[in-house]
């Protein structure tokens, strides 16, 4: 397995700068800073960190779409990723004043446990040096399996929560607005496994999609052992929020 080490000079020279991982175009870039004071309905988190810019799951509905400038990459979203590539670098200019008791929320506008993170393992770094020199609060959140690669570092951590978002009960629905994800059950299982390995879950449906059978599903959500769940509506307006649900996805 391939691991990139995220503070070695001689690889930020020899770094492609671009490639490819399926249909998705990585670039990597260096970003300006790695934690963000949040605002807006992520205000009572001190930072958000994404290690990523843009997101090969691409959802439909992804909110996350807005906060890029370029209306092209809106358009392409899901088609292509930035990696920050000095994100640990940024990362550990924070030994000198701790971070302690902060909590950050992980991540805003991206998924740390998309695919290109099973190569690089920038995400894991990051945790690596958060758990090592910093006694932070931090909620995860992603739609990925590979999540429970890292169960090892969060039961380091003394106060964390992984979030799974499960937006539907079927397939069908599940593949229309997120081709690119893992299976519902891929996604169960994981944060059963998470669960179980005593790291603190909880499920996002975030946002209910159209459901086929509500009973088994809840049944299915349950047998997880998960007892934290947290559910939005699906916004088909934009409202006061300057993201919302992109227009190609209304008419879905
Ligand atoms: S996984 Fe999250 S950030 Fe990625 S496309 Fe889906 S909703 Fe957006």
């Amino acid at each position: 397995m391939e691991i990139l080490s995220f503070d070695m000079e001689e690889n930020h020279h020899d770094r492609q700068k671009r490639s490819s991982l399926g249909r998705t175009s990585i670039e990597y870039q260096s970003a300006t800073n790695i934690l963000t004071k949040p605002s807006g309905f992520m205000n009572t988190y001190d930072y958000t960190l994404n290690p990523y810019s843009g997101c090969s799951f691409g959802c439909s509905y992804c909110y996350a779409a807005f906060f890029v400038r370029d209306k092209q990459q809106q358009e392409d979203w899901g088609t292509w990723v930035r990696v920050k590539d000095n994100a640990l670098e940024l990362l550990k200019k924070y030994r000198r004043k701790p971070l302690h008791g902060k909590t950050i929320y992980m991540s805003s506008v991206t998924d740390p446990y998309q695919p290109i993170e099973r190569k690089l393992h920038l995400t894991r770094c990051l945790l690596e040096e958060l758990v090592n020199y910093h006694d932070v609060h931090l909620v995860l959140q992603t739609r990925s399996p590979l999540v429970t690669r890292d169960i090892d570092l969060f039961q380091r951590f003394s106060v964390i929560q992984v979030n799974m978002t499960i937006t539907t009960d079927d397939e069908k629905v599940r593949k229309t607005f997120e081709p690119y994800c893992s299976s519902i059950q891929a996604r169960l299982n994981a944060i059963t496994a998470i669960q179980a390995s005593g790291i603190p879950a909880c499920i996002t449906l975030t946002p209910l999609l159209p459901v086929r059978d509500a009973h088994t599903f809840a049944k299915r959500l349950v047998a997880t052992g998960v007892q934290k769940f947290i559910i939005q509506p699906f916004h088909p307006e934009r409202g006061k929020f300057v993201a919302g649900t992109r227009d190609s996805v209304r008419n879905e």
